[in-house]
């Protein structure tokens, strides 16, 4: 399967995922407009979309997701507590994928995980392809658990928040009450929860990393990737390790089967 992070940040995300002539998009935290922008960029066709999915209603994650549902006449696919809270769901086509459930949409098969986050209730994913090639998305989350750890497991590609540096979300501009928001167990990761995260899935055969939601206000990119690299190093990973951006996301890249 291809990839294609639209973009990835506290201002918005999207990720697609393409094999076999069908793509799903997970997140639409864009404008529409801005949605098929980039994805025309990426040459993907949004009006092929074969499902939406919508990890949680955040509006970094939601924000063009039932206008760019309704453009692709495609099905909604996000928890009950997630679709519960977009109003604008209502008057869509909607699927409830519940926690450990296997939704089948084209070649993919599409496993959810409830993740610790102050959302109604926000969702992880895996996601495999035609040949078995497994992609797995964990943003948005306070820390680990052992069924996370298990949805992860074995995968060719993670894709991990990397959101913040300890230090500089202490030291940052945030009033006292969304730093401890964002350290608290239903915010989100740092480097360095990242990094541990990342060293306890890493498997010989894992190819591909991507930090993902990596904060512009408390984190830089060569801090993040660095810290996972030193954690990593340990495990004798020998893959790829890429870094989302906000705006250019990630170019493309192909997940296979090791
Ligand atoms: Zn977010
Ligand atoms: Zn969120």
């Amino acid at each position: 399967m291809k990839v294609t992070v639209l973009g990835s940040g506290s201002r918005g995300n999207a990720i697609a995922f393409s094999a076999a002539g069908t793509t799903i998009l997970v997140d639409a935290g864009f404008p529409l407009r801005t949605l098929k922008r980039r994805a025309a960029s990426a040459r993907l066709r949004l009006s092929d979309l074969a499902a939406l999915v919508v990890t949680h209603e955040h509006t970094d994650h939601s924000l063009g997701a039932a206008r760019l549902a309704k453009a692709a006449s495609c099905v909604l696919l996000a928890s009950r507590g997630t679709l519960a809270s977009l109003a604008e769901a209502a008057s869509l086509p909607t699927r409830v994928i519940a926690h450990l459930e296997t939704v089948t949409i084209g070649p993919f098969g599409i496993t959810a995980c409830r993740i610790a986050h102050d959302a109604a209730e926000p969702l992880a994913l895996a996601i495999v392809g035609p040949d078995g090639e497994k992609a797995a998305l964990a943003y948005d989350l306070g820390g680990s658990s052992p069924v996370l750890r298990y949805l992860l497991r074995s995968a060719d590609c993670l894709i991990v928040e990397s959101n913040h540096d300890e230090a500089m979300l202490r030291a940052g501009p945030y009033p006292a009450s969304v730093r401890r928001r964002i350290a608290g167990p239903d915010g989100h990761l740092s480097n360095r929860a990242a990094a541990t995260l990342l060293a306890e899935a890493c498997h010989p055969a894992l190819a591909t990393i991507v930090l993902a939601h990596v904060s512009e206000v408390c984190n830089r990119k060569e801090l993040a990737e660095e810290t996972t690299r030193r954690a990593l190093v340990a495990r004798g990973f020998g893959g790829k390790l890429f870094v989302a951006d906000q705006d250019a996301g990630l170019q493309s890249f192909d997940v296979a089967r090791a």
